[in-house]
């Protein structure tokens, strides 16, 4: 079904359409996104196919389009995201809006995150039509604005769902992060996105007694909080084996083997050999606290404030803390564990909270991800399914049902860590790579479509 495409020259093409993105300033703020959907757009209806462009708000332009199957399945959903983060011209090699080739490289602010897979996806919808793939399944492609600022109430994906949600609505989507290569305790693996953290911020307070500095009593806000703080940092939060960490353990110390780190990995699969790894800091500095985060709501102290004067005691004391919870566990959930370690004699303020989710990853589809990366890189030692700390889009797309798996297929060379590139200087995609990536990504969804 593959043989006939000739891959050099999708290589070639793929890399064109990034130039071509990445050449359209899209920083946002503003956004301006309407013109990467109109240059998507373009290149569809050049091609026989029948692309919208919805206008979500002046210049902020979203691109869906569809290629129909026989309706025997539920479509998949291919999305990503056309805004980009502002660049610093003056600290790049190349500057960030040329869309530069350079010692085996596309250049450009987004070529990592994310117009290297619009041009993927995009190249994927045209391959599947020129080829004429006959489809059981639809396949939606969808660019969206504003995943960088936007949060629940975006012109992305968000209004997407609000205002448009049969033209996104899927079994599974495909999107940012994962797909690429990266060491894992010096082994080549591949990471596939299948969870992320939710958020919960909050400001915890505690209230005393006030007075006069030279007298001190036993009711002192500042001592109040400043306990709770400690009880906090020396017990944590307690331990939780979510699917998402179970997958990455199995895989992670399937890749590690029987070495002192694979049989670490595994011990952290029960609450009693999780607390022995980590306090025996095994794990060292790095992977240490990764792997704890994935084992735990976390709630880490960010800020404080109590007190105007060196004399006077103060009424009340706060602390700022940044939590972070697993699926499964809501902000209620989240709360009622903090509270049975910091006390219930404080008081609980929320300032902002977003909720975590999970996809499985025992399906079909991860089945076909997985043996698509390791056909197409016979070194990787595993694919591990992996939960991401921060937050995509995929957060507002699965209050519709439709849940995402990072799967953003790149092979990096074995140098480069993905993740720095990240809104970072000198952002840029191998050119083979993303050669590689259509290759891969097109299979995947031939498989599951066809
Ligand atoms: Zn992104």
């Amino acid at each position: 079904m593959t043989d006939s495409i000739h891959w050099p020259a999708v290589t070639a093409e793929v890399v064109r359409h990034l130039q071509a993105l990445l050449r359209l300033d899209t920083t946002n703020p503003p956004g301006n996104e309407l013109l990467a959907a109109e240059y998507l757009a373009g290149v569809l209806r050049a091609e026989g196919l029948e692309p919208q462009v919805l206008v979500s708000a002046p210049g902020r332009g979203n691109l869906v389009v569809r290629l129909m199957g026989n309706g025997q399945k539920p479509p998949l959903l291919l999305y990503s995201h056309t805004d980009v983060v502002p660049a610093e011209p003056e600290h790049w090699t190349h500057p960030p809006f040329a869309g530069e080739i350079a010692d085996g490289y596309v250049w450009g602010r987004g070529a990592a995150d994310m117009k290297d897979t619009v041009a993927e996806q995009l190249m994927v919808m045209l391959l599947l039509k020129r080829q004429g793939v006959r489809l059981e399944r639809d396949v939606i492609f969808a660019a969206a604005a504003d995943e960088e600022i936007g949060g629940a109430d975006g012109f992305g994906v968000p209004w997407l769902v609000k205002h448009h949600p049969g033209l996104i609505a899927a079994e599974f989507a495909l999107s940012e992060v994962g797909g690429y290569n990266m060491n894992f305790a010096g082994r080549p693996v591949y990471m596939v996105q299948v969870a992320e953290k939710g958020t919960v911020w909050l400001k915890v307070r505690a209230r005393g007694k006030p007075g006069h500095g030279s007298v001190p009593h036993g009711d002192n806000a500042v001592v109040h909080l400043a306990q709770a703080i400690d009880r906090l940092a020396a017990q944590g939060l307690p331990y939780h084996l979510t699917n998402a960490a179970s997958g990455f353990l199995a895989a992670a110390a399937a890749s590690a083997g029987d070495s002192p780190l694979g049989r670490a990995l595994l011990a952290l699969k029960t609450e009693a050999g999780a607390a022995q790894v980590f306090a025996s800091g095994a794990l060292g500095p790095d992977l240490g606290p990764f792997l704890y985060a994935m084992l735990h709501n976390t709630a880490t102290p960010t800020g404080l404030t109590a007190g105007l004067k060196t004399n006077v005691i103060p009424g009340v004391a706060e602390v700022v803390l940044d939590g972070r919870n697993l699926p499964g566990f809501d902000t209620a959930a989240f709360l009622a564990e903090l509270r049975a370690v910091m006390g219930d004699h404080l008081e609980y303020e929320v300032t902002l909270d977003s909720p975590p989710l999970e996809t499985p990853h025992h399906t079909p589809l991860f089945a076909l991800m997985a043996d698509a990366l390791r056909a197409h890189d016979p070194s990787a030692t595993a694919v591990i399914p992996y939960m991401m700390s921060g937050a995509t889009d995929a957060k507002y797309l699965a209050p519709l049902g439709v849940p995402t798996y990072g799967f953003a297929p790149l092979k990096l060379p074995p140098d480069m860590k993905f993740m720095e590139m990240f809104h970072a200087h000198d952002e840029r995609a191998p050119v083979d790579g993303l050669g590689w990536g259509v290759r891969v990504l097109y299979e995947v969804v031939v498989k599951h479509c066809a």
